[in-house]
């Protein structure tokens, strides 16, 4: 089967799905999008690009944008990064905070929601305007100058700040959190709010398939090694309590938001992204999980396969 027609059939199988998860209403702004909507992009390393049902039309791409940040604080502080945020799968949901007491402070990694506040912490210190840093970095990467970032969505969830921000207070009496607490979350919910589509997605995790180098600008974002890293961190906690089964079902390094998204990488082969905004229990995407498995299974393209 050709990569379209696999494209189109699971596109054509996604409506089958609706009803089945429900849409992120913790965040109001969320709750007004339209459930039934999907979307893919599948980039291939030779530079194909194709596309099959809304892989144009964008949405906030959340808890995705934590990977951004990541990449943009390893820019800035290599290795030491791993002091203040550990590298092992939490096994707990995304939003949870019960793990920072009995770690004094240090967040299990960087994909969970206190992880990537300490990440966005991390780069606050070394750079006085990180929204236009990230703005400028994403829309390179992506190809496109007139990304945004969504005022109403980052609003609505710093109305709804309670929990990320007793996050950030814990870590800040364990002496991990050292900028202004609601500078952080404001920054934080700016990134999360990345209004962007399918394709500009895979074009901007390019990288992530290409040893450090973005196949849209040609740029070295990170080196091999370090993208080799966040890779592994993907696989272990890129879709929080659910990694293992992602891995066992999919097998590839992926990043889900609420938003919808999931994006996913295969070194050296592929990236793809899928969006529909219906979530399970975890918070990931039904119908993107669905069209992930078949593509994984089509294109025998799990890591743990082998040739
Ligand atoms: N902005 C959301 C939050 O902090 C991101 C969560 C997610 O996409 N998993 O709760």
């Amino acid at each position: 089967m050709s990569h379209q027609t696999l494209l189109d059939r699971i596109c054509q199988h996604a409506p089958s799905l609706w009803g089945s998860g429900k849409v992120a209403d913790y965040i109001p702004a969320l709750q007004r999008v339209n459930p039934q909507q999907f979307g893919i992009a599948l980039l291939m390393a030779d530079g194909q690009l194709y596309t099959a049902g809304q892989a144009r039309t964008g949405f906030s791409i959340q808890s995705i944008s934590k990977v951004l940040s990541l990449m943009l604080a390893l820019q800035r502080h290599g290795e030491q990064l791993w002091q203040r945020v550990g590298i092992e799968p939490s096994g707990t949901a995304f939003n949870s905070l019960v793990q920072l007491e009995y770690e004094q402070g240090k967040p299990r990694n960087p994909f969970i929601n206190a992880g990537a506040l300490v990440v966005v912490d991390a780069l606050l210190a070394r750079n006085a305007m990180p929204v236009h840093t990230m703005l400028t970095t994403v829309r390179r990467l992506a190809g496109n100058p007139s990304i945004i970032m969504d005022e109403a969505v980052s609003e609505s969830e710093y109305q709804h700040r309670e929990r990320n921000a007793a996050m950030a207070w814990l870590m800040k009496s364990y002496g991990n959190f050292h900028s202004d607490v609601d500078a952080a979350l404001r920054a934080y919910f700016q990134f999360c709010a990345l209004h962007m589509n399918c394709v500009e997605l895979v074009r901007a995790f390019s990288f992530l398939m290409n040893q450090g180098v973005c196949m849209q600008s040609g740029q070295r974002i990170l080196s091999a090694r370090q993208t080799q890293q966040i890779n592994a961190l993907l696989l272990t906690s890129g879709l929080y309590d659910a990694a293992g089964d992602f891995a066992v079902r999919v097998g590839m390094p992926g990043k889900s938001g609420v938003g919808g998204g999931i994006v996913g990488a295969v070194p050296g082969k592929f990236t793809v992204c899928v969006w529909s905004p219906e979530l399970n229990e975890y918070g990931n995407s039904v119908a993107g999980l669905y069209a992930l498995e078949q593509l994984a299974d089509e294109l025998n393209s799990s890591i743990f396969r082998g040739l």
